[in-house]
């Protein structure tokens, strides 16, 4: 994969869209394999649940909305310049998001582990830098393993049956830049860009 110096993004943008215009991304790690088997086993038990693809998987480190080409120059400039340790994953137990008390997503956790903490600091902190407003919301690292609307059932037992999960820790070396697209099966992930970890 590409590393990012700034450079490399003006050709992505080309390749990527259809003309220019605002592109919606995120600083995100993807979960190794071995977790991603995991978190691919525990989807059941929700009745019309939309489960995340294999694909979909990610536990996202800094949220910048939309983002023109030349902040996503600086941006990935920015992220090609964190030096941090890579990050032994764990994941731990399960949550829920709401809305106006309405359930709209399912999650595993990740342990808060210092490294995974410290990069979503540097990840938000590069995104300041480039001139974005990242979320200022207190990071809850999580990945979202369903969607869930109105008509879906129960999702307590979906919580209550993984609270007390625990796999892992495994050591994710890598982080990236990705594109969020709206698709005909839910968002669809791009990797822009990939950083290495030490
Ligand atoms: P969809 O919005 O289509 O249901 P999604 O939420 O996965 O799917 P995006 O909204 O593009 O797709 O979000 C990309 C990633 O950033 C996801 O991991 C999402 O949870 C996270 N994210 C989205 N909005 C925010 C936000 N305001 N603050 C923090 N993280 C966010
Ligand atoms: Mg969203």
């Amino acid at each position: 994969q590409m590393r990012g110096d700034g450079q490399a993004i003006a050709p992505i943008w080309q390749r990527l869209v259809r003309g220019e215009g605002m592109r919606r991304l995120f600083v995100a790690l993807r979960p190794p394999p071995m977790l991603r088997q995991c978190l691919l086993g525990t989807m059941a038990g929700v009745s019309g649940a939309r489960w995340q693809s294999d694909a979909q998987l990610h536990l996202t480190l800094a949220f910048l909305g939309d983002v023109a080409e030349d902040q996503a120059e600086r941006l990935d400039a920015g992220l090609s310049r964190i030096d941090a340790p890579a990050v032994p994953l764990t994941l731990e137990g399960a949550g829920s998001f709401a809305s106006r008390g309405r359930v709209h997503s399912l999650w595993i956790g990740a342990e808060p582990e210092e490294a995974l903490e410290r990069l979503a600091g540097k990840g938000r902190r590069a995104a300041r830098g480039a001139g974005l407003v990242s979320d200022d919301q207190a990071f809850v690292p999580h990945i979202t393993v369903a969607r869930i609307n109105a008509g879906c059932g129960p999702v307590d037992g979906f919580i209550r049956q993984w609270s007390d999960l625990c796999a892992g820790p495994a050591l994710v070396e890598r982080f990236g830049l990705y594109e969020s697209r709206l698709g005909s099966g839910g968002s669809a992930y791009h990797l822009l860009c990939e950083y290495q970890l030490r």
